[in-house]
């Protein structure tokens, strides 16, 4: 893709995250799984979460398919998402989800979580901001499943 003409700091994160995707074993007796399929370029993601006594994610296992966004922005959420309680992970979400649509301070405060604020450079490419976000849309699907079932 366009990855070339990314700022060079994003493309070195993301390539990073690409060759050496964080957190790929499966988690095995996960509390959370989310799946999530972009038909338009093949990507894939599926997620497990294992959760411990204060329902914080303590276990995060993420396989996926496809263009190296995807696979850059799978790994890099799992590293942010490790450790946190669910509603903190919908605050990460929410802030990523404003920093993909071009909010500045969401981006500034994305910077305290890993590497997620690298893939900023991908506004400008609007048909890979789903790519970015799939990963997401795993993840967030599975925390809906997990809370519905478990209310
Ligand atoms: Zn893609």
């Amino acid at each position: 893709m366009e990855l070339n003409r990314l700022d060079d700091l994003y493309r070195d994160a993301i390539l990073d995250h690409r060759r050496n995707p964080r957190n790929h074993d499966r988690v095995i007796d996960s509390d959370i799984v989310g799946d999530a399929v972009n038909p338009f370029c093949g990507d894939e993601i599926h997620l497990q979460l294992g959760l411990d006594a204060d329902y914080r994610v303590d276990r995060v296992g993420l396989q996926g398919e496809g263009c190296s966004i995807n696979l850059a922005a799978g790994s890099m959420l799992t590293e942010a998402i490790h450790g946190k309680a669910l509603d903190e992970i919908d605050a990460l979400v929410l802030l990523f989800r404003k920093m993909m649509q071009g909010d500045a301070d969401a981006e500034q405060l994305l910077k305290d979580e890993g590497d997620l604020s690298s893939l900023a450079g991908v506004r400008d490419y609007p048909v890979r901001i789903k790519c970015a976000l799939l990963s997401v849309s795993a993840l967030t699907g599975g925390i809906q499943s997990y809370k519905s079932a478990v209310s």
